[in-house]
């Protein structure tokens, strides 16, 4: 229900600031595909919550990818986004990336990886959904080179070549189709190469660089009840972007790390219901991560424990 009524306060904000009845639409749409999810894991078995979440990935990411992207002719992707602040456009490209990709994660973190990227609706039914190695320390520089270069790429276009755009012109169309797939086979490639269904968020994926800014200061965050943990590490071993969340545990923190997609895996999976997601004001400056270099420990501390 706060899901909701977060979603038609955006809803009617937008509409209303932008004049655009389209945007009460959007929103409300969006609001209701969450709490599709947030019922279905309610209702689901613990095995089958994890499809409360793929549906909203579907629901959301198809009518943003197909509709808007598509039908729309609007180019989504990163490079579509800087190209309307260029031209002084707010189009449904640049309301999604301040309000998904910039403000939203001062209140929801990095939830729109979690259950709404169109990315992700796909990676996410490859087979590879734990990596219990870790990840690779230095491979997450690539995330910062990819956005350098995506708006370098703009910035040579506009000043350099001088070119404009014209809006839902089907050159935007050819910029999305052509930006979309070249994520899919990356993203679909790197997770059968390092068995890792999220290696592209880990890495690839130039959006992180805007979302962890605002995703510090999340009010929503994942806690762990202290009382009820047993240090199992279940939650690290199944956690999908390698969090080292009985660190943060330890310091008696919220899972600060920015790295959290908040895909509740960890809360679904915990044998003894210790973890929820929770609203609250705290800031999280370091990422504590499960690392391959490290010789991740995640296994061996499972083999101490009988859940
Ligand atoms: S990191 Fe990128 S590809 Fe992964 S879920 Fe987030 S926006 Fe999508
Ligand atoms: S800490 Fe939990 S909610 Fe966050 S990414 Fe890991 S499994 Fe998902």
């Amino acid at each position: 229900m706060t899901f909701f009524i977060i979603f038609l306060g955006i809803a009617v904000w937008t509409w209303l600031s932008t004049g655009y009845i389209f945007y009460l639409f959007n929103f409300m749409y969006i609001g209701i595909s969450i709490c599709v999810a947030m019922i279905l894991d309610i209702l689901l078995p613990r095995k089958h919550k994890p499809w409360g979440r793929r549906i909203s990935q579907i629901l959301i990411g198809c009518y943003m990818l197909v509709f808007l992207g598509f039908f729309g002719r609007e180019n989504m992707q990163i490079e579509g986004f800087f190209m309307f602040v260029f031209l002084g456009i707010f189009a449904a490209a640049t309301m999604h990336y301040v309000i998904a990709k910039i403000i939203g994660p001062l209140v929801f973190g990095r939830a729109w990886c979690g259950y709404a990227c169109w990315t992700a609706m796909v990676l996410d039914l490859l087979p590879f959904k734990v990596c219990s190695r870790g990840r690779y320390r230095y491979f997450g520089i690539i995330r910062y080179v990819h956005f350098a270069l995506s708006l370098g790429l703009i910035l040579i276009i506009w000043f350099v070549l001088e070119r404009r755009p014209v809006y839902q012109s089907t050159e935007e169309l050819y910029w999305l189709l052509a930006g979309n797939l070249i994520y899919y086979i990356i993203g679909i490639g790197l997770a059968f190469k390092l068995q890792d269904n999220r290696a592209f968020c880990k890495y690839v994926c130039p959006i992180p660089t805007l979302q962890k800014i605002g995703a510090k200061f999340s009010l929503m965050k994942i806690r762990i009840n202290k009382d009820k943990c047993n240090d199992c590490g279940i939650c690290e071993k199944v956690c999908p972007m390698n969090v080292k969340l009985l660190q943060y545990k330890g310091l008696n923190k919220r899972i600060l790390s920015t790295e959290c997609i908040i895909c509740s895996t960890c809360v679904n999976t915990c044998p003894k219901s210790a973890i929820s997601v929770n609203f609250g004001l705290d800031a999280g400056l370091i990422d504590f991560l499960n690392f391959a270099e490290d010789g991740s420990n995640i296994k061996s501390r499972q083999k101490n424990h009988t859940v």
